[in-house]
Formats: structure tokens, sequence, C-alpha cells
């Protein structure tokens, strides 16, 4: 590719967005910010306006996009402030831009990265949850709007750069038997049932290895972020549930693995530092540097593997659940762990119930097919209802 990339970063005030932002500074001969965008919070959404100049800033709240405009005037900005999910999509899309960050977080996520893959452009995919919930229709888009879809979720990104480019004629053609899932097991994996039925918000937020949002951290505490990556994995590369494993792997240095009919299993390692594989999306095929520093295999020293418990993380094994029962039932999964989480967080919700109310919630929602997005928008405001009734009943 020649001439400076516009990007999009859809949720740049997230620890994706600024990792993104983070190796768009280190490389101004190749990529410039378009657009960035935010839900509320417009003062780190300022201050990355003063730092990149985009010619788009998005803010989700009108209140907010208001007083973000007034202060960019007063600083003699030219960023122009849109306000609004359409906005989401009209920079996602608009004909300028070259690649696409979809890092917002959750459902809100969906629709943006749709209009991006509908638009033919190089979507650099963080948001899971748009996999989870309709990975047929956004898969489907990706091939008609001619797009092309790069992992940022550090295993599917492992697993793509150890993947033969021809993968996408079927994994059998490429001699590929298994997906190995590494899974760092989250800040209780030693956690006995009684301890985790005591756990905080607090503790849970703290994951051992990466720093990430609230949602993904609480997640990946559960082992629901496995589940959600399996669901992923499965799409992107078309692999049968049953090809692929997942491994405990608390070091988090290997990334994921591929293993080959051959006997082979091909890995990717590195320091868990996002702007790895935000840098190899954005630069695919080339590589450019990240500001990840070099791996000290002398100071990791081992790496230690064991298989997952799914009697202490139940998330997992609803996860894979949803996964064989296909249609709306892996929205319906992820809509109430999106409510669930936010119930803990609010302390409304015990941290061993999550899995519960996931449970309850696909127990009681009808699944149809998804064929069409209204599908997967009904599946995931009926999943929604019901969890949060399932809550106040218990209450
Ligand atoms: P975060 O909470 O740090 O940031 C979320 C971003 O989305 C923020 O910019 C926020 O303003 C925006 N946002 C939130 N709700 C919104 C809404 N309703 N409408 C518009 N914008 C909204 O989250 P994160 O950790 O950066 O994760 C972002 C996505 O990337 C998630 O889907 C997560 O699963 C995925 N991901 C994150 C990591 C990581 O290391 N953080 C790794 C792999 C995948
Ligand atoms: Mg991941």
């Amino acid at each position: 590719m020649t001439g400076i990339q516009n990007i999009t970063v859809l949720g740049s005030t997230g620890t994706i967005g600024v990792h993104t932002l983070d190796v768009i500074a280190r490389h101004p001969d190749r990529f410039r910010a378009f657009a960035l965008t935010a839900n509320a919070r417009i003062e780190p959404l300022l201050d990355q306006c003063r730092q990149f100049q985009p010619n788009y800033a998005v803010v989700l709240d009108a209140d907010a996009a208001e007083v973000l405009r007034q202060q960019l005037r007063a600083l003699g900005l030219l960023t122009e402030v849109l306000c609004g999910p359409a906005a989401l999509e009209q920079v996602a899309a608009a004909p300028e831009v070259d690649a696409v960050m979809a890092a917002i977080v959750g459902a809100a996520g969906l629709k943006p990265a749709l209009a991006a893959a509908r638009a033919g452009k190089r979507v650099l995919l963080a948001n899971k949850e748009t996999l989870v919930m309709s990975g047929g229709l956004f898969m489907e888009a990706v091939r008609a709007g001619g797009a092309t879809l790069l992992p940022i979720d550090s295993e599917h990104n492992a697993i793509f750069q150890v993947l033969p480019t021809r993968f996408n004629q079927g994994l059998a053609h490429v001699g590929v038997s298994r997906i190995l899932l590494t899974a760092s097991g989250g800040p209780f994996r030693q956690a006995t049932p009684d301890a985790l039925a005591a756990v905080t918000p607090q503790q849970a937020l703290n994951h051992p290895n990466w720093v990430m949002g609230p949602k993904i951290s609480i997640d990946s505490a559960t082992l629901m972020n496995k589940g959600l990556e399996v669901i992923e994995a499965y799409w992107l590369f078309g692999a049968s549930p049953d090809q692929i494993e997942v491994v405990i792997h608390p070091q988090s240095v290997i990334h994921s693995m591929v293993e080959y009919v051959d006997g082979s299993v091909l890995a990717q390692l590195g320091n868990p530092d996002m702007r790895t594989p935000i840098a190899y999306a954005l630069s695919y095929p080339e590589r450019i540097s990240s500001g990840v520093g070099p791996l000290d295999l002398f100071k990791i020293a081992r790496l230690d593997f064991e298989a997952p418990d799914t009697t202490r993380f139940p998330c997992l094994a609803l996860a894979f659940d949803a996964l064989h029962r296909g249609g709306t039932a892996p929205a319906v999964l992820n809509a109430a762990n999106e409510v669930a989480v936010a119930a803990f967080l609010q302390g409304k919700l015990r941290f061993n119930d999550i899995p519960r109310m996931v449970e309850a919630t696909l127990e009681r929602v009808s699944l149809v097919e998804a064929t069409v997005l209204s599908d997967v928008i009904e599946a995931d405001e009926s999943a929604r209802m019901i969890a949060l009734d399932w809550l106040a009943t218990r209450a």
C-alpha cells in the first residue's frame, strides 16, 4: 500500500484505542487518525484530538458532543464533532478511510464494525462480541463488501500469524488439525469454589498479565472471555468446535498455537502487550515496530500448561454449548453475560452467579436462526430483558 493510510479508531479512549493511537503515533509516515470515537468521557477524547487532529470526533451523547465542540473551537482545532450511533457507522464507512479499528466494547460495537465490513475496509477487529453475536452475517458482510478482516484479539492474531495465507480455503486444505487457544486462567485460576463466591469486583478487575477494560477483565476472570474467543475462532478460521482446544497457560507468553496433521505445532510468542497484534494488523503483511520490548526467555524461564476446569468456570462450557446450538444462542449468551457483568460490577450479583444468570437466560429465550441482523438484535434485546428479570426475581 502506498501513501498515508487514514484510520478510524472506534473506541479510541479505551484500552485498545489508546494502544492503537500509541502505534499510530510511532509511524506518522504510514498512518493518520481520521476519526476518533468515545462513549461519553470527553476529556481523554479532547486530548487525543489535540494530539492527532482527526477530521472527526464522535461522541455518543449529544450534550457531551456540544461541550467537546466548544472546547475544540476554543483551541482553534478543525476537528468536526458528530454524535449518535449513526455517526459511528458514518466514520467507519467514510470513503476517505482505509482501515477501521473496531474497539468499542460489547454489543454497541456490532453495527459500526458491520458498516466497515460492508464498505470494504480493512477491518481490525478487537470487538469479539461482533463475531459472537452475528458471526455468519458478519463474515458474509466481509466477503460481500470485499473487506480485509484482521483479528486483534491476541490469540486470534497469533493464530492468524501461524496459519498459511490460504487458510480460508478450509483448514483441512492447509493441513491444520487443531487450534490450541491459550488462556491465562485469570486471577482466580487456583481459587476454591468458596473463594469464588466471595470475589469482589476489585479483585476480579485485577488481571495478572494484561491491562484491559473492565468488561473483558471480568470476562477473563470467569473464563467467559475464552468462551467468546472459541466462538470467535470458529468464525474467523472455519474451525469446527471440536477442533478448538482451550489450553490454560498462566504466563501468557504463547498467544496461541496451531497443530498440523504432520505433528508440527506452530506458536506465536511475545510479551503480553496488545501493541504487537495491533501493529501487525495495521501493517500487514509487513512488520513495523510497536513499542513492545523483546521477549526475555531467560527471565520467563518456564512455560506451564493445564486443562481448563469447567466445574469452577462454567462460562467456558456455556459458550461451547451455545456454539453447538448455533442460531441466536451465542447472541443470547453474549447479551446475558453483558447484563451479568454490569450487575456484578455494580455489586448486584455475586461472581459465581454470572454463569447462573447466563444459563438461566439461555434456558428461557426462544432461539431462532440468525438469518438477518434483526434476528440478532431481537435476540440481544429479549435476552437482556430476561436476564434483568431473572436478577429482579432473585433479589
Ligand atoms: P474499554 O472499556 O477500555 O474501552 C471501550 C471503548 O468503547 C471506549 O472508548 C468507550 O468510550 C467505547 N464505548 C463503550 N460503550 C460504548 C457505546 N455504547 N457506544 C460507543 N462507544 C462505546 O475496552 P477495551 O479493553 O479497550 O476492549 C474493547 C474491545 O476489544 C472489547 O470488545 C474487548 O473484548 C476487545 N479486546 C480487548 C483486549 C484488551 O487487551 N483490552 C484484548 C482483546 C480484545
Ligand atoms: Mg484474547
